[in-house]
């Protein structure tokens, strides 16, 4: 995902990534905070426990990102970053090599660290006139019983069983478990997710049609996760399709000649024309016969629309961005390549 943030930063050696929109999520929660404790408070108090809120909410929904993050890295997945966004985080991880149990170990903490979370501020809540000073009491308990109901909240909104969210990782991982099948029960998580998704729009439709107008937010709120449900459960359906094809497949799969008539002795690039010009630029990225078509594709990123393929360190041909792309579109409609 190539999204612009704010300056990142590191966390137990893995990288913080803030969206921006993390700030209205921040904005948003703080005034509904100053809300709910303006009714008990002068507004400068309720103005800071607000702010105290909304640090809170977002710290929250980083150990639960975290908690997904660490126990990848355990697991020996490589985890590239963790983004905040405005409706919690994303942790970008390589899932190659992972099981099942890997996957649902990974899916299952996150809403477990939620959990966790949910118990100790309800804990806080329920004991803060005990523990603290009857000056500040009250609003402790206030604040840490609002925080409570979030993480609550938010373990139970990722356990619903539908790809992207972690129970639709959970059910795919368990169903994967079960009939040995990693992409046919990712298509059953993702249609899961979909119909989810599509419940939840027609739950924001009937939300507006029954409570009328002043219910409009609350109903757009249904549509907006819905609509984002559907679509990020179609994409990754289309990503684990794509990742499914190259799977397995090589360089060598790619290139139109097949090795054995390759000449050995034709040099590449060709020698300079008379006129001395060089037939290519010499700083074109090269992959082996041997790579896979993962390393194939990172090797197009930057500017370059073409890659040498090499062979014992010689190069013997090219491949455009064009053909590649030709080619995958053939993978992933199940055609052969040649
Ligand atoms: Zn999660």
């Amino acid at each position: 995902m190539q999204t612009r943030t704010l300056p990142s930063r590191h966390l137990a050696g893995v990288e913080v990534r803030l969206d921006p929109s993390v700030l209205v999520l921040a904005i948003l929660v703080a005034w509904a905070f100053t809300g709910v404790f303006r009714a008990d408070h002068s507004l400068g108090v309720a103005l800071l426990l607000a702010v105290i809120g909304s640090v809170l909410v977002v710290l929250t929904t980083l150990a639960h990102e975290l908690g997904h993050a660490l126990e990848a890295r355990h697991r020996g997945m490589k985890v590239e970053a963790i983004t905040l966004l405005l409706f919690g985080g994303v942790t970008e991880m390589h899932a190659e090599g992972q099981t099942a149990s890997d996957e649902l170990a990974v899916a299952a903490v996150g809403p477990w660290i939620s959990l966790v979370c949910a118990a100790g501020f309800g804990l806080l809540a329920t004991f803060a006139d005990d523990l603290f000073p009857a000056a500040v009491s009250g609003s402790i308990g206030q604040l840490a019983g609002v925080l409570g109901w979030w993480n609550l909240l938010l373990a139970v909104f990722n356990l619903v069983p539908g790809a992207p969210l972690d129970g639709g990782r959970v059910l795919r991982a368990l169903l994967w478990m079960v009939t040995g099948d990693r992409l046919r029960a990712l298509r059953a998580s993702v249609r899961a997710g979909q119909v989810i998704g599509i419940l939840l729009i027609g739950l924001g439709a009937a939300t507006l049609m029954r409570a009328g107008a002043q219910a409009t937010l609350v109903a757009a709120a249904f549509a907006v996760s819905g609509v984002f449900l559907v679509r990020a459960a179609s994409s990754e359906l289309r990503q684990a399709v794509l990742s499914a094809a190259l799977e397995g497949r090589r360089v060598v799969d790619l290139v139109a000649t097949p090795p054995a008539d390759i000449d050995e002795g034709a040099a590449w690039p060709p020698e300079p024309a008379a006129d001395g010009l060089p037939a290519a630029t010499p700083d074109v990225p090269g992959v082996e016969l041997t790579d896979d078509l993962h390393t194939l594709i990172d090797a197009f990123q930057g500017d370059h629309d073409v890659v040498r393929v090499v062979r014992g360190g010689r190069t013997i041909g090219t491949l455009t961005e064009a053909e590649v792309a030709r080619a995958i579109a053939r993978l992933r409609r199940g055609e052969p390549l040649r």
